[in-house]
């Protein structure tokens, strides 16, 4: 299981040494460090937590947290398509320096939420590549703990013809705003519509 520990100014420094008895340590924010240990073990953990002034915040599953390898595994599974990988959610094509791997179902959520979106999507790690998407820096910012929409969206990106229909209904739509615009203009231009906006005594 993964513990999450927050260090206060009333700690004692240094939760690597605290904790380094135990499956892993490592730092996951600023303040905040994730142990990794056995279920059995987490008395001992409060203990530490206890003498050692840290804040126990929360404790989950180790299939609710980010892997170290998930990246990896995204990569081996989809190898770059040719011309490069897209964002899943706004179908920008991605150099591999910009390649960000986005989790759809995001971990703050699955160590926090009741993973109700992951057993309706049917998985059971986070991490499973199925969870997965490549993404630019500014969705994967703009996404950041939503889920709901940017799931649908997340799932429909990956079929190129769902950017088809978008592009189409995007050209429907502008080409219906310049007809408007060009029937509103020649009545204007008839004087029709200003007798029509301006009735005339
Ligand atoms: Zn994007």
């Amino acid at each position: 299981m993964y513990i999450e520990i927050l260090t206060t100014s009333r700690s004692r420094k240094d939760p690597y040494r605290a904790f380094r008895r135990f499956l892993s340590v490592r730092r996951t924010g600023k303040n905040m460090y994730r142990v990794q240990a056995e279920e059995q073990q987490l008395r001992k953990v409060r203990r530490i937590c206890r003498r050692r002034h840290y804040e126990l915040v929360r404790t989950y599953p180790e299939n609710r947290g980010r892997s170290d390898s998930y990246r990896q595994a995204f990569l081996r599974h989809y190898p770059r398509p040719f011309g490069g990988y897209r964002c899943r959610y706004c179908h920008r094509r991605l150099s591999d320096r910009k390649l960000m791997i986005d989790h759809i179902y995001p971990v703050y959520r699955a160590k926090t939420g009741n993973g109700f979106w992951l057993r309706l999507l049917g998985i059971d790690d986070v991490n499973d590549i199925r969870n997965l998407a490549p993404a630019c820096r500014r969705c994967n910012t703009k996404k950041g703990r939503s889920a709901g929409i940017w799931i649908l969206r997340a799932i429909l990106g990956k079929y190129e013809l769902y950017w088809i229909v978008r592009r189409l209904l995007q050209a429907a739509i502008i080409l219906a705003l310049l007809l408007a615009g060009q029937r509103l203009l020649l009545m204007v231009q008839s004087g029709q519509g200003l007798t029509s906006i301006f009735p005339m005594q």
